[in-house]
């Protein structure tokens, strides 16, 4: 029983809505009393979570309420000022007018937004109709820049859809899985059990990764092969993997005759078969034993419906899109996609993230995966919006940051993304925000990058506005406003306020009157409304004429672009070396009980749990640096240093260190660089080179974060008052 039951007692209504923490989007009741949540109750009903939750979504929702809650807009003219509390007029009056002020001096160009994927369709899709109407460019971007970028192009190159293949419930019919790069356990939790439940029933399981996560052995399950590859070898396995496929007779040749395209797959057959693929010459660069991965492969091929879930240890690699196309073309090779208990699937990081994409966040598409260049689709927009959209794609995230330092880029409007905690490379990202002459930051708290605003937008959370979240099965779910906006107002209606004030006005009397312009503009949300979610619970898209109730699998009978598309994935290692001065590869990610950068989480009692960032490393790198379990270490690379407590861990190999990034003080991404993928700027957040030693001090960039936080959250403190 929930404490704040035995405290207050039960709710005396419920909602329906949907949890905003990761992208499996489980259904909850939130049940009330009043305006004030006294428990959330994973709803039975949930397609994406039949009934169950994780430690999240259940218990870490007192956030909404928190005391470091910032309620009431403010300003500032520089950010070594004092915040000054205003009206909401005042402050979307000076922010647009100062955005207004910048494109006057330095051109259209010089100014962009970052959409949230911790916010609803609705929300994200308005600040890109914002961006590119109003704004006038499409110099728009959102989070999944730096996470799941890759999937959409290595997805869209070979099946022709942007999004994973199956629904959730697609796992109980697997007979092989192969999990990649992916902790589901702690970081997709629902899901995760769902698939022990499989694996404890029967099916086979691969893991592919440089961690002993908890799938490769826990009671009930254990991996039959746990592929534990050096960080940034990716692509070297996929390949030995399908080497094997193609040279010992694996390949599924009717299904490829049928489904997919004979040139494309002769040329890439032709490139796996090279000696310079099999598993044997891998094994040099992988450290992976020829033997298991020829074990594997097989196992994949001949193992019945064989299924791959995968995640950021995937894409977060300077060859993260190459590795997506690798396992779309071991599915094909083997005919495990286009029916249930198969497929590709991404395992989506936050809530929305899948949405965010959807709604055409990223500089180069509109809604729906359509390039700006496409004259028939901006046309169309150009007629709803009343406005003539540019037909060159923006700026992504890091070209912003870059063309910030070079002083091109001036102003930014960040609607719930903490870019200079959760990016990569720190210190560059806030020279870049420090470099610019407007930052307005929408946010629930003053985060780490609202040290570098000029503008505070108050935000708000899940429980507090209506729209829609489309999660990593691409389901999208209601969000059902449980409270009042503490802050007066709903993210989308701060937007729209935003729009006006420069001369665009967007106007909509509920948030349902934006899913009906998306469905307008969007083929495969044609069949979307409110309505017809409150009618059916959640649809999977695409949803049209042709599937009016969604699409649970998709490539059924034919792949979305046509024909499947091989492409040849040459193994490129990345640049990031180690070496005499970094000598250990670090990889990061997160647990169970915290989320991403922690703005949620750490005002919870799931502090409780993980109340900092440790890093693991194996005990034989400890003993040749004399560290002890519990020891302060210095975490340093050629980008930054921060100091944490070190653990021995037996989940990393020798050469490996991991650590999580969900507390500022750390600021892991410190040390991550800024070599990001080839094709889509995603960053290689999982090869950094490193050395760690003993160490009694914080680093110099911790007591320089530290100031900086003091200052700007102590004025803004005293000037609230
Ligand atoms: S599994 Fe994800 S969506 Fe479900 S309750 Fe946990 S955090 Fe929320």
């Amino acid at each position: 029983m929930e404490n704040s039951v035995v405290e207050h007692g039960l709710g005396n209504r419920e909602v329906v809505t949907t949890c905003a923490y990761c992208g499996v989007g489980c259904a909850f009741k939130a049940e009330l009393q009043g305006n004030g949540v006294v428990r959330m109750v994973p709803y039975k009903d949930g397609k994406a979570n039949h009934g169950h939750s994780c430690v999240k979504g259940r218990f870490a929702w007192g956030y909404a309420t928190h005391k470091d809650r910032i309620t009431t807009p403010m300003i500032r003219g520089s950010i070594h000022e004092p915040w000054r509390p205003v009206s909401w007029e005042e402050a979307i009056g000076h922010a647009a007018s100062e955005l207004k002020r910048i494109q006057a001096v330095h051109g259209r160009g010089a100014v962009g937004g970052i959409t949230s994927s911790r916010c609803t369709n609705e929300e994200t899709f308005l600040v890109q109709k914002l961006v590119r109407a109003a704004f006038g460019n499409n110099n728009v971007d959102t989070c999944a820049r730096v996470c799941h970028s890759p999937t959409g192009y290595g997805l869209k190159t070979t099946f022709g859809t942007s999004a994973g293949t199956q629904d959730f419930d697609s796992v109980d019919e697997a007979d092989v899985i192969m999990v990649i790069g992916a902790n589901p356990t702690d970081a997709h939790p629902v899901f995760g059990s769902r698939m022990k439940r499989r694996l404890r029933q029967g099916a086979r399981l691969i893991v592919v990764d440089p961690r002993r996560i908890d799938l490769v052995r826990t009671p009930h399950v254990e991996a039959e092969h746990h592929l534990q590859l050096r960080p940034g070898t990716n692509v070297a396995l996929v390949n030995a993997l399908a080497h094997v496929i193609v040279t010992e007779g694996l390949v599924n040749e009717a299904f490829v005759a049928e489904r997919c395209d004979p040139v494309a797959f002769g040329i890439w057959k032709a490139f796996i078969a090279e000696p310079r693929n099999a598993p044997e010459a891998a094994e040099e660069a992988t450290g992976v034993p020829a033997a298991e991965v020829r074990a594997a492969a097989r196992l994949y091929a001949t193992g019945g419906n064989a299924a791959i879930y995968y995640g950021l240890g995937v894409t977060e690699h300077s060859q993260g899109s190459t590795m997506v196309m690798g396992m779309a073309n071991l599915a094909m090779a083997t005919g495990n996609i286009g029916r249930p208990g198969v497929g590709v699937n991404p395992l989506r990081g936050q809530n929305n993230v899948q949405g965010s994409c959807d709604m055409g966040s990223f500089p180069h598409e509109l809604s729906g995966y359509r390039h700006v260049s496409d004259a028939a689709v901006r046309s169309m927009f150009d007629a709803a919006w009343g406005v003539t959209l540019d037909d060159e794609p923006g700026l992504r995230i890091p070209n912003m940051l870059d063309a910030a330092i070079d002083g091109s880029f001036r102003g930014i409007y960040i609607q719930g993304e903490d870019i200079a905690q959760s990016d990569p490379d720190i210190q560059h990202v806030t020279a870049a925000l420090a470099a610019m002459e407007c930052v307005i930051v929408q946010d629930l708290f003053l985060n780490e990058t609202a040290s570098y605003a000029h503008v505070f937008l108050p935000g708000s959370s899940f429980l507090e506005k209506d729209g829609t979240f489309t999660n990593a099965e691409r389901r999208i779910s209601r969000v059902r406003k449980a409270m009042p906006p503490v802050c007066g107002k709903a993210d989308w209606e701060v937007t729209c306020d935003l729009a006006a004030a420069l001369g665009y006005p967007m106007t909509y009397a509920h948030p349902s009157e934006i899913m009906d312009e998306i469905a307008r503009l969007t083929p495969s949300f044609a069949g979307v409304s409110f309505a017809r979610l409150d009618e059916l619970g959640s649809i999977q898209w695409p949803c049209n004429d042709k599937a009016p109730e969604g699409t649970p699998t998709m490539h059924v009978g034919g792949f979305v672009r046509g024909k499947g598309q091989f492409v040849v994935t040459e193994y490129v290692p990345t640049d990031e070396r180690t070496g005499p001065r970094f000598p250990l590869l670090l990889t990061t990610g997160r647990i169970l009980s915290q989320y991403n950068v922690g703005a949620q989480t750490r005002r919870t009692a799931n502090t409780a749990w993980h109340g900092e960032d440790v890093l693991d490393i194996h005990a034989h790198d400890a003993e040749q640096r004399g560290i002890r379990d519990g020891d302060w270490v210095a975490l340093a690379s050629r980008s930054g240093e921060t100091t944490l407590r070190a653990r021995i861990s037996d989940r990393v190999q020798p050469g490996v260190v991991y650590t999580t990034f969900h507390h500022p003080e750390t600021g892991a991404n410190v040390v991550t660089t800024d070599y990001s993928d080839w094709a889509t700027n995603c960053p290689e957040y999982k090869v950094t080179a490193v050395q760690v030693r003993l160490t009694n001090r914080r680093s110099s960039w911790q007591e320089e974060a530290e100031a900086l936080r003091r200052d700007t959250r102590l004025v803004a403190e005293i000037a609230a008052e």
